[in-house]
């Protein structure tokens, strides 16, 4: 008897899985829109010309590679404060807020997982139905119990924003709330300004803890317009805990590059609660990979840089709405009756298109058109050639 004779396979990751099933499909006419990846008009990934020009710049002063510090390279540290929170904002200028550099958005929800854990293992943690799959997957795996809140109405096409609040309100003091900042995965209903003032009013009424994850911050409104949730909650005068992700805005994925910010009540506690952080990453993997934070650095920190950033990322969320508007006319174009004009009040790289299982699996089989059992799809994964070809198939199996 070996020790794994008994180790059962796991089961495959369903985007992943779709994934290899798109790279196996020999039609050359095939579309992947299962990937949470933004791709060019081309369909290619973007190197972002202010990453190369920082690269270039950080490759002409070349430095040794060292050991960063456990909490992440200083100036990261603190541009990621200064896009999040505002550099001139009170919480950021009084030092409330603790940051450590994290392995993309996913590592930063890991880091805030583990250190709520150890402050109250019996909280529970409260996601969006639906939601990013991992997210119930990385906090039950931290040791939480994990339910849902409503969210999605798929009737009304939208946000139960009702159902939302009530679902908030029956929680228990202290349960965690995992929220998404903008461009809600996998739906693409995000909430009114209105809508979060109400959240925000629950969740301090209520004294639960927001844990809001920024994966798409600037795929949205726009760079701050994303940010406005996040300060709702700061102005609320609440510990708010923000997951924040370079993978998208800076196509970055490989590179890993995410942060976690805590917002405490003073410097004081900001400092222990940093030290509590640093516990977290030091006997998980030590300290941060360089690179890709020197990188963001670089950008953030230089002001041609970050004005040429700003650019690129406008183009990419201008190129993502002109798809939606673009999907929208297809569709009506390829002859399909039901108004499907919420696909434009979408926000971010996703819309929940309302189409079945048995419609996905039949753009699948017949149509080499990949996208979740869900309904969901990536429209930044569409081009100007995939298109038509794209909402013919939609058509069909309408
Ligand atoms: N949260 C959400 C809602 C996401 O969609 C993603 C990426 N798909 C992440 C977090 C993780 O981002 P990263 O790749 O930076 O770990």
């Amino acid at each position: 008897m070996t020790l794994f004779a008994h180790v059962e396979m796991a089961p495959r990751d369903p985007i992943l899985g779709l994934n290899e099933q798109f790279a196996a499909d020999p039609r050359p006419t095939k579309v992947n829109l299962g990937v949470g990846v933004y791709y060019d008009d081309n369909g290619k990934l973007p190197l972002l010309q202010c990453v190369q020009q920082a690269e270039a710049q950080l490759m002409a002063q070349p430095v040794p590679r060292g050991y960063l510090p456990i909490d992440g390279l200083p100036a990261y540290d603190n541009a990621v404060k200064a896009l999040v929170f505002g550099a001139d904002s009170d919480v950021v200028r009084s030092g409330r807020v603790a940051t450590v550099q994290a392995l993309g958005g996913t590592g930063a929800l890991k880091i805030g997982a583990d250190f709520l854990r150890k402050l109250n293992p019996n909280a529970q943690v409260l996601i969006s139905d639906p939601s990013w799959e991992n997210h119930r997957a990385l906090f039950s795996n931290a040791g939480f119990a994990v339910a849902t809140y409503a969210y999605y109405d798929a009737a009304a096409r939208g946000v139960n924003v009702d159902g939302m609040l009530a679902s908030l309100r029956a929680a228990a003091p202290g349960t965690i709330v995992v929220l998404h900042a903008c461009c809600h995965n996998p739906t693409g209903y995000d909430l009114t300004p209105e809508q979060w003032d109400a959240v925000v009013a629950v969740v301090r009424e209520r004294g639960l803890v927001p844990f809001l994850d920024m994966a798409y911050q600037g795929f949205g409104h726009g760079i701050a317009e994303d940010g406005a949730a996040v300060r709702k909650f700061v102005e609320a005068g609440l510990d708010v805990f923000v997951a924040t992700s370079f993978s998208k805005s800076f196509s970055l994925y490989g590179e890993r590059v995410g942060a976690l910010s805590v917002v405490c009540a003073d410097k004081d506690e900001a400092e222990r609660v940093l030290s509590q952080l640093k516990i977290v990453v030091r006997t998980n993997y030590s300290n941060p990979p360089t690179h890709g934070a020197a990188v963001v650095a670089k950008v953030l920190g230089t002001p041609e840089l970050r004005a040429l950033w700003e650019q690129e990322l406008g183009a990419m969320r201008t190129r993502i709405k002109a798809m939606r508007e673009q999907l929208v006319t297809g569709l009506q174009a390829a002859g399909v009756q039901r108004d499907m004009s919420f696909i434009t009040r979408q926000m971010g790289m996703f819309s929940y298109s309302g189409l079945t299982k048995e419609q996905m699996q039949r753009l699948r089989s017949e149509f080499g058109v990949y996208g979740t059992d869900t309904g969901r799809m990536c429209v930044a994964a569409l081009n100007s050639r995939n298109i038509d070809y794209v909402c013919k198939a939609i058509a069909a199996v309408l």
